[in-house]
């Protein structure tokens, strides 16, 4: 692959210091086929699973429309939930912190709408928001899309598949007909086609695969013959992968929700993610997913699409996924960042056609192996490395994850390198720890200080 550097584009002078400052000195496959058509202007839609790139790309290109001086609402980008909404955002901040006073606002649901009007009326350059709430804001009038030139639908695919077609559908409507058009999808199915034949003009397509190379995940298929094996193959899958986090793909909530209490039963640590979550569950569930105190999750693709996990050690899908797109997605969450990865799919003789599908798609013969057996894995069930310890405080204290570090630290404290990832909520703070260091870590906070005062800390994984 030809590397291209992000110098070669005709982008402001600070925002290619700030991309050197970033270590983003190549541009990746889509941003390289992507940027250069953004930047004259013209509509595109790009297509590139999950870490290729995408939100730079159009991160980038209004970033380098945008005229700060001009102080009213000159890009939009929908995501499909908030916390993309969050990342999108703040990626955008981090590409523009060297452009002075540029103001970028998140409008998302589940959120309450007073501050979020406070806010409007201060103004704002960029928005990013989901669809619900934007269309909500629109109709109220708390926001007005007169000057926008930019409108971003990131992960539209997914948008769809949540149901938001009507509002985007609406939003587009009131955005101004001159505007600039970019759509991106990790998937390119034909309702996508029919929205970008009826919103963009004569869009570029460009298409680019992951960061990572496939011959990092090995794929591993078996035949099942029935529901009970099918549990049976997860469990016996997960105990001879022995993963510090694995992700098991269902297709529905009752099938997630019911794999999830079949597993704890056989003693592993897992959760569950599904759309009937609420907020709160759903966030605390990542965390502690992500800083690896729950072992495996068990997701439908819906709710897991879009999460900020960096790469699972496998993935195991308990049904082929219903096409193609979608396997390669879920399969490319493992084997990231030069890891290796491994992937596990089940199929019963009545997902035969599919799998003809995928082989097409693919371009290679599936063959089915025989599943390990029960006797060679008499063996417990993983036990996750790290512990997560709540503490009730959070940004509302003024706690920074410096304090905590600090608090954990000290004398008879733990190893700096014993702490893991730290979550701070207005409210709370969620702190990994090595497992086995979570005894000691518990007491150091309880009977010690934060900014000088007390806070109660206790396990919750
Ligand atoms: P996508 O939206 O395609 O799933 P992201 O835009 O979230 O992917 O990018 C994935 C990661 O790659 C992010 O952490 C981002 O900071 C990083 N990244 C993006 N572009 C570059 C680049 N040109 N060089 C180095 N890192 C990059
Ligand atoms: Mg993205």
């Amino acid at each position: 692959m030809k590397q291209s550097p992000f110098s070669a584009l005709p982008l402001p002078q600070e925002l290619l210091n700030t991309l050197s400052d970033l270590g983003y000195l190549t541009m990746t496959p889509i941003q390289a086929q992507s940027l250069p058509a953004i930047l004259e202007g013209r509509d595109v839609i790009g297509q590139g699973k999950t870490g290729s790139g995408k939100t730079a790309a159009f991160g980038l290109g209004l970033l380098a429309r945008l005229e700060v001086k001009r102080f009213c609402v000159q890009s939009l980008v929908l995501c499909p939930t908030r916390e993309l909404a969050d990342q999108v955002a703040n990626e955008i901040r981090k590409l523009g912190r060297g452009i002075h006073n540029i103001k970028v606002l998140t409008l998302c649901g589940g959120q309450p709408l007073g501050p979020q009007i406070g806010s409007l009326e201060h103004g704002a350059h960029i928005i990013v928001g989901t669809p619900g709430r934007v269309e909500e804001h629109l109709r109220k009038g708390t926001l007005n899309l007169d000057k926008l030139n930019m409108l971003v639908l990131d992960e539209a695919d997914r948008m769809l598949e949540m149901g938001f077609q009507a509002s985007v559908d609406a939003i587009i409507d009131m955005a101004p007909s001159t505007r600039q058009t970019l759509l991106f999808s990790a998937t390119y199915p034909e309702q996508i086609q029919a929205i970008a034949n009826k919103v963009m003009k004569d869009p570029l397509r460009v298409t680019a695969g992951q960061r990572h190379d496939d011959a990092s995940i090995e794929e591993h298929f078996y035949c099942i013959t029935g529901d009970s094996q099918r549990l049976q193959a997860t469990r016996l899958l997960l105990l001879q992968a022995e993963p510090e986090s694995a992700l098991v793909f269902a297709n529905t909530k009752r099938e997630v929700q019911s794999l999830c209490d079949n597993l704890r039963h056989h003693g592993f640590s897992v959760a569950a993610l599904h759309g009937d979550l609420e907020q709160k569950e759903r966030d605390l569930t990542l965390v502690q997913f992500a800083n690896k105190s729950v072992v495996v999750l068990v997701a439908t693709d819906v709710a897991a699409r879009g999460l900020d996990i960096e790469s699972v050690d496998a993935v195991i899908n308990y049904h082929l996924a219903r096409d193609a797109d979608v396997h390669l997605h879920r399969v490319g969450r493992t084997g990231r960042a030069g890891g290796k990865g491994q992937a596990h799919t089940l199929f019963s003789d009545n997902e035969r056609y599919r799998l003809g599908l995928l082989e097409d798609h693919i371009d290679r013969e599936i063959s089915a192996e025989p599943l390990p057996s029960e006797r060679s894995l008499n063996r417990q069930p993983p036990v996750p490395t790290m512990a997560t310890m709540q503490i009730d405080g959070g940004k509302k204290d003024k706690l920074r994850p410096g304090d905590i570090v600090g608090a954990l630290t000290g004398e008879h404290g733990i190893d700096g390198n014993q702490v893991g990832k730290i979550m701070l909520t207005p409210n709370r703070a969620y702190v990994a720890v090595k497992r086995e260091a979570a005894k000691r870590a518990l007491k150091k906070l309880n009977e010690g200080k934060l900014k000088g005062r007390s806070f109660r800390a206790r396990l919750i994984a």
